[in-house]
């Protein structure tokens, strides 16, 4: 077993490849976010918050710039015809890249009200898109503007449906709202609450479930994990259910019923992370000024 792994349940031995060792893909970074994998073309795109680029690695090539100017971009996903969807701290909104290069706006107001700062988000099969809308972006220069809340510094989960333009809140029980993720079913709907990073004392740090009505509503609300140290940020789901979520010292996976199984262990913190290579069997972690990546035992879901 690789000095990485921490185990803690022994479920988590099937889940991990015990000669898989950390590898640095990427550094010169100053805080990586967003991984998003496309398999088409063996590459990873992840979001370098504070120097205002999207890069990109390529399998056996390196590193490159993607996207110059991403409008302070964080969260990144696909959706099912495999575009780039991303949320821009400094734009306020939330995007899709088309096959042919154009960005499309998907959301950038609530009911005339501007965003806070799209932090994070993730598609449904029925191809409405959720995201998460905390301050951070707007809270200084650093990740993107500094600026008011439009929206009385509330911070919502949104669903946006792209076929009719319609943004709906899909929850306001969050703190800080941060990474989000559906169950391998789209039953559960787990969204992470960072709101400790500026309430020590008594912000959240965990992570929520949700039951996904046929309707899209939620209910059911519940604490999922509690995630020490640290805080989650962004997290996703292996098809066997684990969620696998970001921490202060690496990468925490839990299983479906709540229970911490084990740890990848990293030099950096990370962010946010998402599985990918041409068999959906590697973990690739953004982790501060770097990205890393591990082979696991077990594949993530196609689209996280
Ligand atoms: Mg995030």
């Amino acid at each position: 077993m690789a000095d990485c792994h921490e185990i803690i349940d022994e479920r988590f031995r099937g889940l991990i490849q015990k000669n898989a060792f950390l590898i640095k893909i990427a550094d010169d970074c100053m805080w990586t976010e967003g991984a998003v994998y496309f398999r088409d073309s063996n590459t990873l795109l992840w979001s370098d918050i504070p120097n205002n680029r999207i890069l990109r690695w390529i399998d056996g090539v390196g590193v490159s710039v993607f996207r110059a100017d991403s409008g302070y971009s964080n969260g990144n996903t696909r959706d099912r015809q495999g575009r780039l969807v991303t949320c821009e701290h400094g734009n306020r909104r939330v995007t899709r890249t088309e096959l042919d290069g154009t960005i499309t706006v998907l959301a950038d107001n609530y009911q005339g009200k501007r965003l806070n700062s799209p932090n994070d988000v993730v598609v449904k099969s029925d191809g409405t898109v959720w995201f998460t809308d905390p301050t951070y972006g707007i809270m200084s220069d650093f990740q993107g503007h500094k600026g008011d809340s439009e929206l009385d510094d509330k911070c919502y989960v949104f669903r946006c449906d792209p076929a009719t333009g319609d943004l709906t809140i899909a929850s306001d029980d969050f703190v800080k709202p941060n990474g989000l993720a559906f169950s391998p079913d789209e039953s559960i709907l787990y969204i992470s609450d960072s709101g400790v990073s500026h309430d020590p004392e008594n912000g959240p740090h965990h992570i929520k479930a949700f039951d996904v009505a046929s309707d899209n509503t939620l209910t059911n609300g519940r604490v999922f994990a509690e995630i020490n140290p640290g805080l989650p940020d962004g997290f996703r789901p292996d098809v066997e259910g684990n969620i696998w979520t970001s921490a202060a010292d690496g990468v925490h996976c839990y299983a479906p019923d709540g229970t911490l199984l084990g740890k990848i262990l990293t030099p950096e913190r990370v962010s946010n992370l998402t599985f990918g290579g041409p068999k959906r069997n590697r973990l690739f972690m953004a982790a501060t000024s770097s990205v890393y990546a591990i082979y696991t035992d077990v594949t993530g879901v196609e689209f996280p």
